[in-house]
Parts: C-alpha cells; sequence; structure tokens
C-alpha cells in the first residue's frame, strides 16, 4: 500500500497503533486503490490524546508568543520545502489533481503556520485602561486543550488552519481528519515535531461521526473547531453548548454569484468555472447558484459550454490533468442523483450530466456539469450538491437578484462580476454572507477572515480575527489606593 502510514494515531510526538479499533481503508479515489489501512480511534487512545495534550499545553503557554511563533515558521518552511511529497499525498487522499495540490494544499497551510508564526509577537498583547487613579489591564489567555474535526476537502489545510492559531495562542490541539481523507494531518503532526514543538501539542486521531461525539464530550476539552456539514454542525454545537464549549462552525453554503450586464464575460466565466469545478466542485464556498443578467446569457452559456468541455479529465498524478474524481462512490452517487433531479425539475442540461467515458469505471468521476434556466424552487439551486455542477439562474434587475440571492438558508460566502463599482460595493453590502468577492471568486489568503453567516457557521478562520476564536480575555483591576467599603 503506497501511502500507509508508520500507524494510524499521531500522540505525543509519535506514531501510535491500537488495533483494537474499527480498522477502515483510505482508498485513492482516482482508482478505488486502497492506499493505506488504519483503525479509528477507541476510547483508550482518546484518553492517551487528550492527556497528552493537557499535560504539554501548561508549559506551551508559559512560553514567548515569539518562541512559539519562531516554531510555527520553521514548520511552514519544513512544509514548503516538502511540498511535492506533501502535494503527492494530498492527491492520493482526496483524488485532486496534482496541479492543484501543488499550488493550493500544503502552501495554503504553510501560509497559515508563516502568518500566526509572524504575528504571535503581537497579536496577543492586551490593553492598558486608565481609571483615573486606579488602572486596569487586559492578557489574552489561551483555552486549553482545542479539538479540530476535519472536512475531506481540504485535508491539510484545515489541519493548519484550525492547528496554527490554536497553537499560536498557546493552546493544544487534537486534531481528527474526515475518515475519507486520514492522511494529510499525520504528516503535519510529524512536520511539527520536527520544527521543534513539544511533544504532545499537536495530536492526530482517527475516526469518523461516531468518534468525534467523544472528543466533543470530553470534558477536557475546551474548544471544538469544525468544518463540515450544517447537519453536523447541528450537532456538535449542541454538544458543545451542553458543556459550555467554545466553538467555530465552518459549515456548508449555497453560494450566489452574480453577474451582470456590464461585466467582462471571459472573467466572469473564469470565476464561475473557479467557483464550480475547483477541486472538482468540493469547496464549501463555491458560487453554485451563478445569477447571469439577461443581456448576456446566450453568450455567457455558449462560452461556458465551450470552455467547461475543454476541461481535462483524468488520472490526477498526471500534471496535465486538470480535474478529477470526486472523493467517494457515495458522493458520487449522491451527486449523479441530484443532476437527474435538475432534469427531471425541468432545468436545461448545457453539458455534462454523467459519467466522463475517458476515465476508469474504478474511479469516482462526474462529469462537469451546467444547468440554464434553474430556477429558486429547484431542489439543485437550494441543497449543497458539493460536486461539479453549476447552477445558471436568470435575472433581470439588481434588487430582484439581490432579494432572490438572499433568499437562503445559507451565508457562507458570494460574489459580483460587473464593470460599475459602486454596484459592486452596493452588492457586498446587500448580500448576506461572511466573505464577499468582486470581480474574482473564491481567494481565501490567510490574511483575510473566512468563515460564514446564517445556517453556515460562526466564528472566523485566519487572519488576526482567528485570535480570538483560540483565546479569551482576562482583565486584572489594579487599585492604587486602599480598599474602602461602607460598613
Ligand atoms: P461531514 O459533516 O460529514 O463531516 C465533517 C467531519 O465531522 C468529519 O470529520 C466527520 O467524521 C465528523 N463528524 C460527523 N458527525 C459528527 C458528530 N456528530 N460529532 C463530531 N464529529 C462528527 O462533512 P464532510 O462531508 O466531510 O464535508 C463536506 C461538508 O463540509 C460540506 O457541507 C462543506 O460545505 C463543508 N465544508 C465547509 C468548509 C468551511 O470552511 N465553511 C470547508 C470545507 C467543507
Amino acid at each position: 500500500m503506497r501511502a500507509q502510514p508508520k500507524a494510524s494515531h499521531f500522540i505525543d510526538g509519535e506514531y501510535v497503533e491500537d488495533t483494537a479499533g474499527t480498522p477502515f481503508d483510505s482508498v485513492y479515489p482516482a482508482t478505488g486503490e486502497v492506499i493505506a489501512r488504519l483503525h479509528a480511534a477507541t476510547p483508550a487512545i482518546i484518553e492517551r490524546a487528550i492527556a497528552s495534550a493537557k499535560r504539554a499545553q501548561v508549559e506551551w503557554a508559559a512560553m514567548s508568543p515569539t518562541a512559539r511563533g519562531r516554531i510555527l515558521k520553521r514548520a511552514a518552511q519544513i512544509m514548503r520545502e516538502r511540498n511535492r511529497e506533501l502535494s503527492e499525498l494530498e492527491t492520493l487522499d482526496t483524488g485532486k489533481p496534482i496541479q492543484e495540490t501543488i499550488v493550493a494544499d500544503p502552501t495554503s497551510g504553510a501560509d497559515a503556520f508563516e502568518y500566526f508564526g509572524g504575528v504571535a509577537a503581537s497579536a496577543l498583547n492586551g490593553e492598558h485602561i486608565p481609571l483615573g487613579g486606579d488602572w486596569a489591564y487586559t492578557k489574552r489567555i489561551p483555552l486549553g486543550v482545542c479539538v479540530g474535526i476535519g472536512a475531506w476537502n481540504y485535508p491539510q489545510q484545515i489541519a493548519c488552519w484550525k492547528g496554527a492559531p490554536a497553537l499560536i495562542c498557546g493552546n493544544a490541539m487534537v486534531f481528527k481528519p474526515s475518515e475519507n481523507t486520514p492522511l494529510g494531518a499525520l504528516k503535519i503532526a510529524e512536520i511539527l515535531i520536527e520544527a521543534g514543538l513539544p511533544k504532545g501539542l499537536y495530536n492526530v486521531i482517527q475516526g469518523d461521526r461516531s468518534t468525534g461525539p467523544q472528543l466533543v464530550n470530553h470534558p477536557d476539552v475546551n474548544k471544538v473547531s469544525l468544518t463540515g456539514s450544517v447537519p453536523t454542525g447541528r450537532k456538535v454545537a449542541e454538544a458543545a453548548a451542553g458543556h459550555l464549549k467554545h466553538v467555530t462552525m465552518e459549515l456548508g453554503g449555497k453560494s450566489p454569484m452574480i453577474v451582470f450586464d456590464d461585466a467582462d464575460v471571459e472573467s466572469a466565466i473564469s470565476g464561475a468555472m473557479l467557483g464550480n469545478f475547483y477541486s472538482t466542485g468540493q469547496v464549501c464556498s463555491n458560487g453554485t447558484r451563478v445569477f447571469v443578467q439577461k443581456g448576456i446569457k446566450d453568450k455567457f452559456l455558449t462560452r461556458l459550454k465551450a470552455r467547461t468541455e475543454a476541461i481535462l479529465i483524468g488520472d490526477p498524478e498526471d500534471e496535465a490533468t486538470q480535474m478529477g474524481p470526486v472523493i467517494n462512490r457515495a458522493q458520487q452517487e449522491k451527486i449523479l442523483a441530484y443532476i437527474e433531479k435538475g432534469k427531471a425539475e425541468g432545468a436545461t442540461l448545457v453539458t455534462g450530466g454523467s459519467i466522463p467515458n475517458s476515465v476508469s469505471a474504478e474511479g469516482c468521476y462526474v462529469q462537469p456539469t451546467v444547468f440554464a434556466d434553474v430556477t429558486d424552487d429547484m431542489t439543485i439551486a437550494r441543497e449543497e450538491i458539493f460536486g461539479p455542477v453549476m447552477c445558471v439562474l436568470d435575472f433581470a434587475n439588481e434588487a430582484e437578484v439581490v432579494e432572490r440571492a438572499n433568499a437562503s438558508e445559507f451565508g457562507l460566502a458570494g460574489g459580483v462580476f460587473t464593470a460599475d463599482l459602486a454596484r459592486a460595493h452596493r452588492m457586498a453590502d446587500q448580500i448576506e454572507a461572511g466573505t464577499f468577492w468582486i470581480n474574482t471568486y473564491n481567494l481565501c489568503p490567510v490574511e483575510i477572515p473566512f468563515g460564514g453567516v446564517k445556517q453556515s457557521g460562526f466564528g472566523r478562520e485566519n487572519s488576526l480575527a482567528a485570535i480570538e476564536h483560540y483565546s479569551e480575555l482576562k482583565t486584572v483591576y489594579v487599585a492604587m489606593g486602599k480598599c474602602e467599603a461602607p460598613y
């Protein structure tokens, strides 16, 4: 098995196995090849991971933020040096083409280590509050043991986006990757140790939806950050609320991308393709409802069809491949069922709609698919598909499109393509979303906050905003005179 790790879990600075855990296979989605065989965490493994994190966190919190930052920056450096090896692993873990993983996955993880390593020296400062004679000051204190739970689409990035701010604030992290993509996070844990991170501060344990609750409900866990679907988010938030734990919820979306008549059409099509087909459509912030103003509909669809049909689908390990499979057979079947529903409910299939002929039947492939004449009430316009399926909806004017774009339970992201800057900012103002792009789509550099509103979640990852979600304030009041009492 070509991606077999030394053991299933990484705890207290070393690989650990417990064969009493339920065995599961890691499967390469392009061919069905079993690339690793692992075991889900037993209660003993979970206890060991949390106890080691709890032990290690105390000394780590006492170190200067600059010293903590230095270790993270070293980890970023190692990740960049091993970008090829990490990207190849990410491709096997997810089925995403090497053309993508080499520029987007370990690199964005390294960006997070570099950014939080860099801001550590100043971002954790408190405030001095003058009160006349007396005064107060605030300190940023860590939360303790944080749990990170990941989705399958960006396993290495998610492991770093959660780990970097948690660690820099002086916390320890126990990370559980998705059962579909168990491999990348183990490498991140290994690299952090090599960079000098004291053992126990970043532990990785494997498991599925039955393992997650054991972490969330553990009394020694102080914070949970989940990247996953809305139904999982509800369960995790509910369990965490029972213990009044801190939570960050990075959940799903059905984001609107709005293209006005005056837009640069080729640029808008690039945005729509990036926001629907990158990572085979498995991106939470995708602009899956593409609202196109009636005046450019025909031109937009003609060029979109031609460009979509030119996408190179195939072997993810081939540098030329632009689109790989989706994560597994269940997801492939779910996407194909949505496509059938789109046809049955009256949407016009512009291109795609089935399994491509050119690839191995063992792989979990779906053609990049475009539907036009989609209406707001259709299932494909309301539910998150999480696959390469773009819905194009027509609109006439600005007021109408704002109302329709906001008529969704989700609020993760949104975007607009227009030459009219004032209008672009009006849209940014009115569309209910955690992130909004003007004349581009899906760019998420670590410097900018990322997260959702409405059912897409709460809390923010990346940027200085993440510091607030991995630390809390302590206020110290300093009396400069005697304490006076009326009795
Ligand atoms: P999922 O909700 O099925 O699983 C996510 C993770 O939660 C997995 O590790 C899973 O094992 C775990 N889990 C499941 N049930 C749990 C429970 N009751 N308690 C604790 N943990 C539990 O999501 P997925 O299918 O892996 O990923 C796709 C979803 O993730 C999509 O909805 C997508 O939009 C969302 N997503 C969001 C973001 C974001 O940043 N907002 C990023 C990527 C993906």
